[in-house]
């Protein structure tokens, strides 16, 4: 393990689960205010195929194609998709903490999760020194962002990673053009308005990020444009000085060596 370098930052991760890139235009509000305000740096992404939450996950994490990486299905509990982000920041000596659904333990864990023993493990060997996984689906977005803070709060880590499932959730139950759906998006902003304050005001850079869209016809997983096309958004903890000057990843393989970049000022 290499020391952290003098220049390294800290930088919250949010992958809200199956949000549009429309709807996250069109029905975040707050987001959109930092953006008109100049303190917002706002740009979409086609997500990579199966646009399935499981293959994408390892795709976030990895920066390899799902069928490079091997997740291809969401029925793989229990595989590893190898080296990923988090081992990646740990070999540089930087510490991560995880509010995400159990999928993300099985993909670094390389095991089946089980809620009694697995709820709060941390995993240390990948620099997770803090950890809450949710087993699930409809876990409230409010919860799981109390969830991340109080880790954030406890540990400190360069990186937090918070993952919503409510757009998700609500576009399984009525669709990705519903007044559900909308609301799920709307109700994820205002939680954001609440905490991105105060990230930013604890130092911490946010990206703000989906896996896959949302079809009308409740599912996902296929190449149309909304079920791929979703935001990406950064929102530097300094406002406007840096938010025009950082290149977004054009690609979801891009989106890992982003945030490397970010925290390490190396993208290997
Ligand atoms: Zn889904």
């Amino acid at each position: 393990m290499s020391p952290a370098p003098a220049h390294a930052r800290k930088l919250v991760l949010v992958l809200a689960d199956g949000l549009r890139a429309d709807t996250a235009r069109d029905y975040m509000g707050y987001l959109q205010a930092l953006h008109e305000a100049g303190r917002a740096s706002w740009s979409q992404l086609r997500c990579e195929l199966p646009s399935l939450s499981r293959p994408l996950y390892a795709t976030l994490i990895s920066g390899r194609r799902p069928v490079d990486h091997g997740i291809v299905a969401n029925g793989q509990s229990g595989q590893r998709c190898g080296e990923t982000l988090f081992d990646a920041l740990a070999a540089h000596g930087l510490r991560s903490a995880v509010a995400a659904y159990h999928w993300f333990y099985e993909l670094l864990a390389g095991e089946v999760f089980d809620p009694l023993r697995h709820r709060h493990a941390a995993l240390p060997q990948q620099g997770v020194v803090g950890a809450s996984w949710y087993f699930e689906d409809e876990y409230p977005d409010s919860h799981l962002l109390a969830d991340a803070e109080h880790l954030r709060a406890l540990h400190a880590p360069e990186l937090l990673f918070v993952h919503p499932m409510g757009p998700d959730h609500a576009g399984h139950q009525h669709g990705g053009e519903s007044a559900a759906y909308a609301l799920r998006a709307r109700r994820l902003d205002m939680q954001l308005a609440h905490a991105l304050p105060h990230w930013h005001a604890q130092g911490y850079d946010v990206l703000f990020t989906s896996d896959h869209g949302m079809h009308a016809d409740r599912m996902h997983g296929g190449a149309l444009s909304v079920e791929r096309d979703v935001p990406i958004v950064w929102l530097p903890c300094d406002g406007g000085e840096r938010a025009d000057r950082v290149a977004l990843p054009d690609s979801q393989l891009g989106v890992r060596a982003f945030v490397l970049e970010r925290l390490t000022g190396q993208r290997g």
